[in-house]
């Protein structure tokens, strides 16, 4: 259990909780004494929220700790992503609806391309596009491996994930890419002698994988990594008594979410106003609600200062429809900060609002940026404390002693 003095304060309560998070929000100046991409956004709703509420910076892991975004996202869920492990291969795969059950292996794959050598030339298949992927990903579904059942799902474009169910699987096996051209894809190595036979099964499956591709043009070739099992957490309604709902574009959001229990909805579209919409058709059904926004961390990581601003401002003008939904506690974060200036995710704390309008102690900050949040009421705590504290605005905790 993430918090073991939560569950025994827990108490009923029909206020609903939600949890926005805008991935990689946390940004930087490009120029000394210059907004950040969020305090260039124009948001009025969100600056009146932060007028009404209070802000504050979260540490996604630990100061100086540069997340990726599946721990990130664990810390938020409360969970201690330096206590509860997940390998990319299970959030990959659970985020494409495969599930990942006890004893199971699940790796991440990539499509390569290999030379007449059978190096490696390109390790991404050329980023072939999602409609040539899939029939290849139908194809490698032919595999058979005496023992094993294996499932392969496409992910996006050159990725997929592949899943091998059987006895006395063991996950500690290390990547087959090895990170550069020029070379053949690694085998799979048993980093301990327990895994000796998972990691065979996993040669044999891509050999005959390989047999499959050979004469594809470009993805003739895969490598995979992140070798892993179920992390077997403590589901999110164990731990706080919240009926949890996901609304994700994108599968490794669902898969964390999944992981701890939340149910992922499925809906059509992908603007933050179909995901409030999502949000709105589900409303009765549940008491929290993940909603997440993948494109704020997307337009970091290519260095669009002002793509990244604009999609916060769509958020912004979306936000209306949420806000008519009646949250009792609404929480708008990221899971790390991606600036646009390092293109890459990076170690800061990330901005943090907490409206909720019949408990929250207003703090003198007028707008939803960096340099308020520094100067917000919450100040700067562990991410892995969103969760209690939205608890208690939405009067789900019980007092601690008498
Ligand atoms: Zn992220």
């Amino acid at each position: 259990m993430p918090f073991e003095y939560i569950p025994p304060l827990l108490r009923p309560s029909s206020g609903k909780i939600v949890l926005l998070v805008m991935d990689g929000l946390g940004g930087l100046p490009t120029e000394a004494g210059g907004p950040t991409e969020l305090e260039a956004a124009a948001t009025p709703n969100m600056d009146r929220l932060a007028s009404e509420g209070m802000l504050g910076q979260i540490t996604p892991i630990r100061p100086g700790i540069t997340p990726g975004s599946g721990p990130a996202h664990l810390a938020l869920f409360g969970y201690d992503p330096l206590e509860y492990e997940i390998g990319r291969g299970v959030l990959e795969s659970v985020g494409v609806g495969l599930q990942v059950g006890r004893g199971d292996v699940a790796a991440r794959g990539n499509f390569c391309t290999l030379d007449s050598e059978g190096n490696i030339s390109d390790r991404r298949a050329g980023r072939i596009p999602t409609e040539e992927a899939i029939p290849l990903v139908e194809s490698l579904k032919t595999i058979n491996i005496p023992g094993v059942k294996t499932e392969v799902r496409h992910v996006k474009e050159y990725r997929f994930a592949v899943v091998m169910r059987g006895e006395s699987l063991n996950p500690d096996i290390e990547d087959t890419d090895p990170q550069q051209v020029g070379i053949p894809p690694l085998p799979a190595v048993a980093r301990s002698p327990a895994a000796e036979q998972t990691a065979q099964l996993f040669n044999q499956w891509m050999k005959q994988a390989r047999e499959v591709l050979a004469g594809q043009p470009q993805a003739n070739g895969m490598t995979l990594r992140g070798f892993a099992t179920d992390p077997n957490l403590p589901t999110f309604s164990d731990s706080y008594g919240l009926k949890g709902a996901a609304i994700s574009v994108y599968p490794m959001y669902k898969g964390v979410a999944s992981l701890v229990g939340m149910q992922v909805i499925n809906f059509t579209g992908e603007t933050p106003g179909d995901e409030f919409a999502a949000l709105a058709d589900t409303w009765s059904d549940f008491d929290f609600f993940f909603i997440h926004i993948k494109k704020t961390d997307s337009k970091g990581e290519d260095g669009d200062f002002y793509g990244k601003a604009e999609i916060i401002e769509s958020v912004d003008k979306a936000l209306p429809r949420l806000l008519d939904l009646g949250p009792q506690v609404l929480v708008i974060t990221g899971d790390h900060s991606t600036p646009a200036k390092l293109r890459t995710h990076s170690w800061h704390p990330v901005p943090f609002l907490l409206w909720a309008p019949d408990t929250v102690r207003p703090d003198n900050q007028e707008r939803f940026g960096e340099r308020a949040c520094a100067n917000g009421g919450l100040g700067n705590f562990p991410a892995v404390q969103t969760i209690p504290l939205a608890l208690a605005h939405a009067g789900r905790l019980e007092k601690f002693g008498a």
